[in-house]
């Protein structure tokens, strides 16, 4: 079944959405001389629309025909009512409504193991500026964890059979670290519900590349080189 029902007036042709699965057609407003405002109009009504293969023309789908893959799992449903899909998380920067994150996946995240980081207090506006000596100052204070680190491994002792790390400074420069951070945020207007917003797509993104998962440590590249 193709996507599109064609009519020809006048010499020009008008469209309406057409179920690629079952022929149903979108005839909330009649025939358009547009494709994408017809689908644009679709899928306020239920539909869903996505750009095919070469970005030229619409697959579109009525609400009882969705077919959805959960980017996380994998998990893919070639079709079923819109329904079906009230627990997932759609509307991304993925122009491509087929893709989202299923209910199972969005329950899991609130089942991952978290570190609380507390609330951490703003300097003063004047010690604030947009410019890059602010973005340069957290690249220093990670520098100097990054020395810490090392200077905890180099602490490491395995005194009966307990394996002992003396990271006390460690503990502080990652404090410093976190101040600067917060710093950054309050001097580009960064809140909390900007960075709740992030850390939902980061955490998708790393379920994704399957970091919650058991598996090799293999985006550590410089490791050998260490
Ligand atoms: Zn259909
Ligand atoms: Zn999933």
């Amino acid at each position: 079944m193709t996507s599109w029902h064609i009519e020809q007036q006048g010499g020009n042709p008008y469209y309406m959405p057409q179920c690629e699965v079952c022929g149903l057609r979108y005839d909330e407003y009649g025939l358009y001389a547009d494709k994408e405002q017809a689908a644009t109009d679709a899928v306020d009504d239920g539909w869903q629309a996505w750009p095919d293969l070469y970005q030229t023309d619409w697959d579109c789908r009525c609400p009882q025909h969705w077919s959805v893959r959960c980017e996380t799992c994998k998990r893919h449903v070639a079709q079923a009512d819109r329904t079906e899909f009230n627990g997932w998380l759609f509307d991304r920067d993925d122009d491509d409504m087929r893709v989202g994150v299923c209910d199972q996946c969005l329950a899991r995240m609130d089942t991952l193991p978290t570190l609380e980081l507390g609330a951490w207090p703003i300097f003063h506006p004047s010690h604030q500026r947009i410019d890059k000596w602010q973005a340069l100052k957290v690249l220093e204070e990670a520098a100097e964890v990054v020395e810490a680190a090392k200077e905890s491994i180099r602490s490491v002792t395995v005194l009966d059979g307990r394996t002992l790390v003396n990271r006390a400074r460690l503990v502080d420069e990652i404090a410093d670290l976190l101040q600067t951070t917060t710093n950054l945020c309050a001097a580009f207007g960064i809140n909390a519900a900007e960075l709740k917003i992030a850390n939902t797509e980061c955490t998708i993104k790393n379920m994704k590349r399957g970091m919650f998962d058991e598996g090799l440590r293999t985006h550590m590249h410089r490791e050998e080189n260490a």
